[in-house]
């Protein structure tokens, strides 16, 4: 840090992605990326009709992937919102609709990046704990009184509430809003898109980076109210107005044109989820009930940190938090059947040498 830094951020702490080696071939089943490249239609898209147009701007509204998305969740035009990532979302919500009276609740354990987001702009937040085995009580939420943000399925625990819970939790707190961030809703989840109809506080987002197999584009986008899209327009005008690039605009269109690909691909992560917590389940570990691309794990015998350690020093990624409620746990992002079989055969021969 220079001495220039603003006094704002001096305290700042900022997040730490996942691992992105760029040194050798690992197995990575650490950043819940998708095993699949993306679909035939976007390698078509990305094409070089679409390069030669690189020196003019993108479209500021996106109108044409908005269009699509509209009309593949039922929604209109106006109730939909595009950002770089969902990341970018996250920034805009919490720049939009928090403040001193309005602060943010969101779960002790969950996405990393949530209390960040908070301390950037210095609001005061609320961690609430969750319950027993990592549950969410949505008890816990009902009129609170805050600006609430809840990933459903929750990260990295994997575990989901259903659409009806979600709802007591929005209709009792008419007068915050609600995000839900559905980043990995496609594996087992049910949706609450269809409550933004009813709900004028109620927004969710979305990610083009796990399921649909975009992580590198940057893409993610909110379906709500027009009045909260509104709002979020107008951080986002004010912040970068041309925040999605042409390319991943293409892409976006093609992987939203593409749909059939994608839920095949959805099942067999589904499955390999099934396999690999079974396989685990044989080896003793305790994993989670997951509905995400991702299962959080642990060993009776070996500290998380060590299967970290020990995973990566042979070659498989996966993700640890050196943090107390979590530190024995382990997550796992599921990918393709023969990276699950490497990852099952680094764990035996591990626990192997711990004998
Ligand atoms: N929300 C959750 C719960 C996540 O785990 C992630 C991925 N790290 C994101 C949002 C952000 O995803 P992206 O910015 O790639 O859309």
């Amino acid at each position: 840090m220079s001495r220039f830094i603003s006094q704002r951020f001096t305290n700042l702490e900022a997040y730490v992605p996942g691992e992105q080696p760029q040194d050798k071939r690992y197995i990575k089943l650490n950043t819940n990326e998708s095993p699949f490249p993306p679909s035939p239609e976007v390698f078509a898209a990305i094409n070089a009709q679409e390069v030669e147009k690189l020196n003019l701007y993108p479209d500021p509204e996106g109108r044409v992937l908005r269009q699509r998305l509209a009309q593949f969740y039922g929604v209109g035009m106006e109730n939909v919102f595009l950002a770089n990532g969902s990341d970018e979302l996250l920034n805009f919500f919490f720049m939009a609709f928090c403040d001193e009276s309005r602060p943010a609740a969101f779960p002790a354990v969950s996405y990393g990046f949530y209390p960040v987001y908070a301390s950037l702009y210095g609001l005061p937040h609320d961690a609430v704990p969750l319950r027993e085995g990592f549950v969410l009580d949505p008890a816990d939420y009902c009129a609170i009184g805050k600006n609430i943000v809840i990933a459903n399925p929750n990260a990295p625990t994997g575990r989901a509430l259903g659409v009806e819970d979600i709802e007591k939790i929005v209709r009792t707190n008419p007068d915050h809003v609600v995000l839900i961030d559905e980043a990995y809703i496609n594996f087992g989840g049910e949706s609450c898109i269809p409550l933004t109809g009813k709900y004028k506080n109620l927004l969710v987002c979305q990610t083009f980076s796990k399921f649909r197999s975009l992580a590198g584009g940057r893409l993610g986008y909110a379906i709500g109210d027009s009045g909260l899209i509104q709002d979020l327009e107008k951080i986002r005008y004010s912040t970068n107005s041309y925040n999605i690039n042409r390319l991943t605009m293409a892409a976006g269109i093609a992987a939203i044109d593409s749909n059939d690909y994608y839920e095949k691909n959805g099942r067999i992560i589904q499955e390999n989820r099934a396999y690999t917590i079974s396989e685990l389940d044989k080896l003793g570990f305790e994993t989670l009930p997951s509905q995400a691309n991702f299962i959080f794990t642990r060993s009776p015998r070996i500290p998380g940190g060590t299967l970290y350690r020990s995973l990566k020093a042979r070659g498989v990624l996966v993700r640890h938090w050196d943090k107390p409620d979590i530190a024995d746990w382990c997550r796992v992002t599921i990918g393709a059947r023969n990276e699950m079989e490497i990852f099952l055969e680094k764990i035996r021969e591990i626990l192997e040498e711990a004998k």
